[in-house]
């Protein structure tokens, strides 16, 4: 009986013309999308191509390599690298509808090939068998490529929820005409409601929303809608567990061809810790300034009260007008003032650093000498201590020589302030030749090593006791920026219980 192959070898020699026109008006009237790709060829161009290709089937069908040169094909197909047809152009669907054109115009000539019903049904099986197996893979393609589909829109949509997650905005869209409205699962987030609990619903939504907030969005969401312009609105939500959230909303709403509203779409953000963060800058605004005028107020009537005390003391000593008690309060009272005084310049330092206007008045000077002042200065006031300068001091270096001192002043009195119990402070200058480090070590309470970072920052204070060591923690932040501005660097060593190394480096 004869096979497949004699049928094919008797297309080739006596039917191939027919075959083809058979062939090409099954997949014309199918419309087979791939067809299109060729549309820019004549009928007789495409004919001769069709040709070509049917002749290598019908060979393949003869060999027995049929099987093969299918799946060859779709290999091709599913690498993309059929000559002159660009990626994606053709689809594994093509090919199915290819093979049935195939089938087809197999089956008209087959009562050619044979009259016997026998020999037609055995052919019919071979045939079945063939195009079982190619369109078989050429489906498993079809799904291997649904799969791929359906992951990259996955990935794509878990990449949307990461970025949505990160930056606090949810999307929304809503249909006009319906009361339900989609949400991405970060606005679920942001709303504090579980994605998977209950679909929202406008009515839903609003209960969300402050009361006088529900007004004024319904009122801009119509007024933008009937004028055809996207809107924004900031909200206020209460959350099902009562946490309050600032939102924001953008609007979007779509019209068809009758303007008429089709939809609205938008995003909706997070923007609670936004405005804290502004409310908090503008409390620290008010408060800048508040230090400000309230300095600048105190500072003019001190110095008055200030020049008539030394007046008064001057008065006593000349005439020894006063009892001795006298004497002592007026001394008592000038030191208390020159405290106040000091006082009272740190904070305008701290306004003036805030505005940017700290001033410095560079010029060279001998670091010794400097030292050496300040260190008796502080000896004056904590005679108790002693202060000892070691090393490489003498040295000129271009600075605000009043700024400098203040820094070390603070150093010092720090030094002496927080050792109590011990005596000794050293000052210790090396010198590099390009930079020169002052180090003022004590021997006193020391720092937990996790404050460290905090200290020279405004208003820091480790000694949540403030009746132990009083202080307004602004001494190290002035000197930190007084150091900043002279391009230099400031820092500390320090154990708990064993003492502090505070350093400032300048360049020579
Ligand atoms: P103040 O001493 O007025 O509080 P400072 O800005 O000079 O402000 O210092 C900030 C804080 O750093 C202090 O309150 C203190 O806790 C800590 N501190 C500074 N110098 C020393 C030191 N030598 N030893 C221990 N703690 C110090």
């Amino acid at each position: 009986m004869r096979s497949l192959k004699n049928f094919a070898e008797f297309i080739l020699t006596h039917h191939s013309d027919d075959y083809l026109t058979s062939y090409l008006s099954c997949s014309q009237e199918k419309e087979i999308p791939i067809l299109k790709l060729f549309s820019h060829l004549s009928p007789d161009q495409l004919r001769e191509m069709s040709r070509l290709g049917a002749v290598k089937f019908l060979e393949g069908l003869r060999d027995g390599t049929g099987l093969e040169q299918a799946a060859e094909s779709l290999r091709q197909w599913e690498t993309d690298s059929i000559p002159g047809v660009p990626k994606g152009a053709i689809h594994p669907s093509d090919l199915v509808l290819l093979y049935a054109c195939q089938k087809f115009a197999l089956y008209r000539l087959l009562p050619r090939f044979t009259s016997s019903a026998q020999e037609s049904v055995h052919i019919a099986i071979e045939l079945e068998e063939y195009y079982s197996q190619v369109q078989n893979n050429a489906v498993q393609l079809l799904f291997k490529m649904q799969k791929q589909a359906e992951q990259e829109l996955a990935l794509k949509n878990f990449q949307l929820e990461e970025a949505q997650a990160l930056a606090h905005i949810g999307s929304w869209e809503w249909e006009n005409g319906t009361t339900h409205v989609s949400w991405s699962n970060e606005l679920y987030r942001i709303f504090g409601l579980d994605p998977d609990e209950k679909p929202i619903t406008h009515e839903l939504f609003l209960s969300y929303l402050l009361p006088h907030n529900t007004e004024n969005l319904l009122e801009s969401w119509w007024k933008a809608i009937q004028e055809g312009e996207p809107f924004r609105q900031e909200y206020t939500i209460v959350r099902p567990d009562g946490a309050t959230r600032i939102l924001e909303t953008q609007s979007f709403p779509i019209y068809n061809d009758k303007r008429e509203l089709v939809r609205v779409y938008g995003t909706t953000q997070d923007i609670t810790q936004k405005r804290q963060a502004e409310i908090e800058k503008e409390i620290s605004r008010q408060k800048d300034e508040f230090l400000s005028i309230a300095s600048h107020e105190l500072k003019t009537p001190l110095t008055s009260v200030k020049a008539y005390i030394d007046l008064m003391a001057q008065v006593l000593a000349e005439g020894s007008k006063g009892s001795p008690e006298l004497v002592r309060y007026v001394h008592k009272a000038k030191d208390n003032l020159l405290k106040l005084h000091s006082l009272i310049a740190d904070l305008l330092d701290v306004s003036k650093i805030h505005a940017g206007k700290l001033q410095l008045n560079i010029a060279p000077v001998n670091m010794k000498a400097l030292l050496s002042e300040c260190i008796e200065t502080i000896s004056h006031v904590a005679p108790q201590h002693k202060i000892i300068l070691q090393g490489d001091a003498d040295v000129e270096v271009r600075m605000d020589k009043h700024r400098i001192e203040q820094v070390v002043l603070n150093y010092l009195t720090n030094a002496v302030k927080y050792s109590p119990k011990s005596e000794k402070v050293i000052v210790d200058v090396t010198n590099t030749g390009k930079e020169v480090t002052v180090a003022v070590t004590d021997f006193g309470i020391g720092i937990p090593a996790d404050k460290h970072e905090k200290l020279f920052q405004r208003f820091y204070r480790v000694n949540e006791d403030v009746h132990s060591f009083t202080g307004l923690g602004i001494g190290l932040y002035i000197s930190a920026e007084i150091i900043k501005r002279h391009t230099g660097r400031v820092g500390l060593e320090s154990e708990e219980g064993k003492g502090s190394t505070f350093y400032f480096t300048l360049d020579i």
